[in-house]
């Protein structure tokens, strides 16, 4: 268990990137959610023992992971977002130098080692080609080949399917899932369909609080009977913003607008349909929730200190 108690970071400024972030993640693919400059990077980088928290405390597996990030490192695994690469070398070749450089251990010799993190991410073939001629995916594949070397307890991944192509993008998060069952991963991303199809729980995360956590299924769950399709022209658009909470409006066909409501009553507005929600309504839910209360509090800029 991953145990996250009361996090802040206050970067100079000063910028409250996270104002008290408590969360407990279980094994298993756990996503973070949240939109840019939410604090998902700085929330990462602390779990990856890259910075130093302001305050509150992180335990892995009872371990603190701050007070003592050396204890750590070995079982911690970790895809940044820039993960940088060196183009002239063969895949073989830079796993090999970064596993040297992270100190893991191979009784049965790194070569052997090598080959065998090449296989798990389906690169083996491609283990003597230079990394320059490597694909986004097949990059973000051997990134995760020296994520898990060592077998790490936790493995953290920081936005990684940006720019991949679909089909890249399901390999990879093939190698993710399996990874999942017996230890835990933290998969950050933006893209909720992603969270949606790969995590069991999850967390959104938003001005530097968490704004709500849990499982996937039970979140999508509270919200049947209550989310609703239709198209409408601009004027019923606004309209049924005065008594309905609208998720999304996107213009089509020109002039009219597809759009997506959520009602705490479950009335349904006359020529919309009842949908089975989805994580997206979720999010958006609770991001237009959270901002309702920043509202309330008269706290417009979530960010600053
Ligand atoms: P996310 O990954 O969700 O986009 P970040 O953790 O990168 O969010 O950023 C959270 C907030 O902290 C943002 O307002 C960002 O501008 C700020 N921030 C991030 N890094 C620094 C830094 N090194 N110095 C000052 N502010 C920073």
């Amino acid at each position: 268990m991953l145990r996250l108690n009361d996090l802040v970071k206050i970067y100079p400024g000063p910028v409250a990137a996270l104002k008290g972030v408590s969360l407990e993640i279980p094994e298993g693919l756990f996503g973070l959610l949240g939109p840019n400059g939410a604090g998902k990077s700085t929330l990462m980088n602390i779990l990856a023992g890259l910075l130093e928290p302001t305050g509150g405390s992180v335990t892995l597996d009872g371990v603190d992971i701050v007070q003592d990030p050396r204890a750590v490192w070995s079982r911690l695994g970790y895809l940044p977002q820039d993960f940088g690469f060196y183009p002239s070398l063969s895949g073989a070749q830079m796993l090999d130098f970064l596993l040297q450089l992270k100190g893991i251990e191979a009784p049965q010799g790194r070569k052997t080692l090598v080959g065998e993190l090449l296989e798990r991410v389906n690169l083996a073939d491609a283990a003597k080609r230079k990394v320059r001629t490597y694909s986004g995916g097949m990059r973000q594949r051997l990134g995760i080949a020296q994520a898990i070397a060592g077998n790490p307890r936790l493995v953290i991944v920081d936005e990684p399917t940006a720019g991949l192509d679909p089909e890249e993008r399901q390999r990879f998060y093939r190698i993710l899932a399996e990874l999942g069952r017996d230890r835990i991963v933290l998969l950050s991303t933006h893209i909720v369909e992603d969270i949606a199809t790969l995590c069991p729980r999850f967390a959104v995360i938003r001005g530097g609080r968490c704004v709500t956590s849990g499982g996937t299924s039970d979140a999508r769950r509270r919200l049947e009977g209550r989310v609703f399709e239709g198209i409408v022209a601009p004027e019923a658009l606004e309209r049924i913003r005065g008594s309905h909470r609208v998720t999304q409006a996107v213009l089509v066909e020109g002039s009219m607008f597809r759009t997506r409501v959520q009602s705490a009553a479950g009335a349904q507005p006359s020529g919309f349909v009842q949908v089975p929600p989805t994580l997206e309504d979720v999010y958006f839910g609770v991001m237009d929730e959270s901002r309702a209360a920043d509202r309330a509090h008269g706290s417009h800029s979530p960010v600053a200190a």
